[in-house]
């Protein structure tokens, strides 16, 4: 068994800040990333705050080790990914705390492809932090540092590019990038496509006067009043650095992520048939059913968009074809762009999923999705792994499958238990098409594990 990251989560390091996340810590964690990475390092931030003092931490960390640094200032994350993997840079690191609330801030760590760090990685780089082993330069080994502000364009028509041209003609859109980066990029990547751009939240600002930063149904509510009193196709919304995408429909209805996920699967396997669909365990059985409808086949990964990248490139390296991949959170990832979730492209495919329907409204082809029930609960224990391991007792004579947690299998229903990595807690997902089926199978885990 492998050391495990001590410091950094799923989605890197992040902190309240004054509390956790505070310069001295982003220094270090600019040190050990530039000990890691000799060369030129991309740096990008989102609208916190706290964004401008962590970066000059991070860049004062990585100039003293000798790094270059290009400083791109406030981009989506992917957009810095995109950069990065297409200009040859050494690798590089986003200030943001994603969709966390506006007092937290952190550090993701970007290798030269574009990906995000491995975790075997993080733990060398956490190693470095935590014994403070960084390789200082001398006087004049001392790194430079270049201000880029203006790169977010090649991002913008690397997407533009990737649909036929004005494919958005006649459709009218509402973009809520929420105070976030996305401001800078969504509205003109759907408006070079042809659509009629509306926005709300447009404007950059790390005080999230309109709604916070995650993209819930209640924060999104002016979005939807908008899409109605406009009369618009859809509106989109971004999380606070815009790897993800959601969706309202033209009633104004927000669209559950994984239905999300769904639609956008149609479009991608419906031109790339035939390969594979790689996914959390956690995903609905909406993407299997849509994926086999294209004779895919769905790859199962633990949960986190980086294994769904990660293994999306060790299939592709194996020789296997890959369609598509992605979570059902908004974060879905596209093999021929990059792989990484990409807010501002998930964005574009709704336009050209609604192009591919032209006389349909995205409220339609919503509703003629099969509808399936998922139960979401949390259940605290002091020994998270414990329950698990009763469950996975409790439930050994059925299908289960272990990538991540305990999932159980049935024709007409599925259910997973995990334990959370950072509380004393499991999370329990259950998913059937018939609400009935999906509460009796609650029941059944309840007491197998003794809780009635
Ligand atoms: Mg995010």
């Amino acid at each position: 068994m492998q050391q495990k990251k001590q410091m950094f989560g799923t989605n890197g390091v992040r902190g309240v800040i004054g509390e956790r996340m505070t310069p001295d810590l982003v220094l270090r964690v600019g040190a050990a990333l530039g000990s890691m990475r000799k060369g030129t390092i991309a740096i990008g931030r989102d609208t916190r705050t706290s964004g401008e003092a962590l970066a000059h931490a991070l860049k004062a960390g990585l100039l003293m080790t000798g790094c270059n640094v290009v400083d791109m200032g406030i981009l989506p994350t992917p957009a810095l990914q995109y950069i990065i993997k297409t200009s040859g840079f050494d690798g590089g690191a986003m200030i943001t705390a994603s969709h966390n609330p506006p007092e937290y801030n952190g550090v993701k760590i970007i290798e030269a492809d574009g990906t995000e760090m491995s975790d075997e990685e993080i733990v060398l780089l956490e190693e470095r932090f935590f014994s403070n082993t960084f390789e200082a330069a001398a006087w004049d080994g001392v790194g430079t540092e270049t201000a880029a502000p203006d790169r977010v364009e090649e991002y913008i028509q690397a997407i533009v590019d990737h649909f036929p041209a004005g494919i958005g003609k006649g459709m009218t859109v509402v973009v809520d990038p929420g105070s976030g980066p996305a401001a800078l990029t969504t509205p003109t990547i759907l408006s070079r496509m042809g659509c009629k751009v509306h926005t709300i939240n447009a404007r950059l600002d790390g005080t999230f006067p309109g709604r916070m930063p995650e993209p819930t149904p209640e924060g999104l509510q002016p979005l939807s009043e908008m899409v109605v009193a406009t009369g618009a196709d859809f509106g989109v919304a971004h999380d606070g650095d815009a790897d993800r995408a959601v969706f309202v429909d033209n009633k104004g209805r927000y669209i559950e992520e994984n239905y999300e996920f769904g639609l956008v699967e149609d479009y991608v396997c419906g031109r790339n048939s035939g390969g594979l669909v790689v996914t959390p365990v956690a995903t609905s059985r909406l993407i299997k059913d849509i994926a086999e409808k294209h004779g895919c086949t769905i790859d199962y990964t633990p949960v986190g968009s980086i294994y769904v990248a990660r293994r999306m490139i060790e299939l592709i390296g194996q020789g296997k074809k890959v369609s598509f991949g992605g979570e059902g959170n908004g974060g879905l990832i596209y093999a021929d762009h990059q792989f990484c979730r990409d807010g501002g492209m998930t964005a574009a495919m709704m336009v050209a999923v609604l192009a591919g329907h032209r006389d349909k409204k995205l409220s339609e082809i919503l509703d003629e999705l099969p509808a399936y029930h998922l139960i979401k609960e949390k259940h605290h224990t002091k020994d998270p792994s414990a329950l698990v391991r009763a469950v996975e007792e409790a439930f050994s004579a059925e299908t289960i499958e272990k990538i991540d947690g305990i999932k159980i299998v049935r024709d007409d229903v599925w259910a997973l238990v995990r334990a959370s990595g950072t509380e004393p807690m499991v999370r329990i997902m259950i998913e059937s098409r018939d609400p009935g089926i999906a509460d009796a199978m609650y029941r059944e885990i309840l007491q197998a594990v003794g809780h009635t």
